[in-house]
C-alpha cells in the first residue's frame, strides 16, 4: 500500500536548511498497524505528513497503492488524501463553533455528498466510536477522550483505507489513552484499515504490530512487536477512577 523510496525532506527557513528526513525507505502492506517512534525533532510528523499527502518530499518517490504521488500538485494530492486517508491528531483539531455532526461531515462536504447521505454517514461513524448521543454537542462540552473519538469518527466518514494518527494519545491520561488506542485497534482488526501511528510512548507503541524507530531523519530500527498488546483486554483490567473521564 505504502512504498517509500529514499525520501528526503529539506525545510528552508531563509538561509537556514533543516534536513528533516535524510533518506527514508519504508514499505507498509495493507492491513498493517505500524508505530513510528523517535525523540522530538527526529522527523516523525514530517514523515507522517508526507505519507498522508499533506506535504511532498524534497526528493525521492512515494507510491500509494501503486500510484506515484510524490510529484502530484496540491489539488491532486488533496483529492488522494480526501478519498483514501483519515487523520487523527494530538490536539483533536475539531472546529469549536461547529457541532459534532458538522465537524464529522466536513470531509464529506469536500467530496460532495448530499445532505441525507452525509447525515446517515455521520451518525454511523459516531455510532462506531460509541458516541451516538452526541450529534448536537459542541467540542467544548466534551472531555478530551470524547473529542478524540469525534475526531476518529471524522477520520472514518469517507471510508478511508489508511488512518494516520500523530500522537493521538499525547493529550490524554493513561486510561483514556488505552480507550483511544482500543478504538484504533478495532479499526485495524475489524475494518481492516491500515494504521500508521506516531507516538513517543513506548507503552502505546506495543499495541501496534510493527515498530519503526526514527533518529535524526533516518530509520534506525524496523521490527515486529513481539507481544502485541490488546487494548480492549488492557482496558477491562484497568482500574476505573471516575465514569466522567471516559
Ligand atoms: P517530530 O515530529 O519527530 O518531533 P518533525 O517532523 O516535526 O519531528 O521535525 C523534524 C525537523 O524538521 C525538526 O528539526 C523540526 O524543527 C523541523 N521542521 C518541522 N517542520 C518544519 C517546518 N514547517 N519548517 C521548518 N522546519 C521544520
Ligand atoms: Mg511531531
Amino acid at each position: 500500500m505504502i512504498e517509500i523510496k529514499n525520501i528526503k525532506k529539506v525545510y528552508t527557513l531563509g538561509a537556514l536548511q533543516v534536513n528533516a528526513l535524510r533518506g527514508i525507505d519504508l514499505t507498509v502492506a495493507e492491513g498493517e498497524m505500524v508505530a513510528i517512534m523517535g525523540s522530538s525533532g527526529s522527523g516523525k510528523s514530517t514523515l507522517l505528513n508526507i505519507i498522508g499527502c499533506l506535504d511532498r518530499p524534497t526528493t525521492g518517490d512515494y507510491y500509494l497503492d501503486g500510484e506515484n504521488v510524490s510529484g502530484l500538485d496540491k489539488n491532486r494530492l488533496a483529492a488522494v488524501r480526501n478519498k483514501r486517508i483519515g487523520f487523527v491528531f494530538q490536539g483533536f483539531n475539531l472546529l469549536g463553533r461547529m457541532t459534532v455532526q458538522a465537524n464529522i461531515q466536513l470531509p464529506m462536504l469536500y467530496a460532495g455528498a448530499n445532505k441525507n447521505e452525509m447525515e446517515a454517514r455521520a451518525k454511523e461513524a459516531l455510532n462506531w466510536v460509541g458516541l451516538s448521543k452526541y450529534l448536537g454537542h459542541y467540542p467544548n462540552q466534551m472531555s478530551g477522550g470524547q473529542q478524540q473519538r469525534v475526531a476518529i469518527a471524522r477520520a472514518l466518514v469517507n471510508n478511508p483505507s489508511l488512518i494516520l494518527a500523530d500522537e493521538p494519545t499525547g493529550a490524554l491520561d493513561s486510561r483514556t489513552s488505552i480507550e483511544i488506542v482500543s478504538i484504533i485497534q478495532q479499526l485495524n482488526i475489524e475494518k481492516g484499515i491500515t494504521v500508521v501511528m506516531v507516538t513517543h510512548e513506548k507503552d502505546i507503541s506495543q499495541y501496534c504490530r510493527r515498530l519503526v524507530n526514527l533518529r535524526d531523519g533516518r530509520i534506525t530500527e524496523d521490527a515486529p512487536v513481539l507481544n502485541q498488546r490488546n487494548a480492549a483486554a488492557d482496558l477491562a483490567a484497568f482500574p476505573k477512577e471516575t465514569e466522567a473521564g471516559a
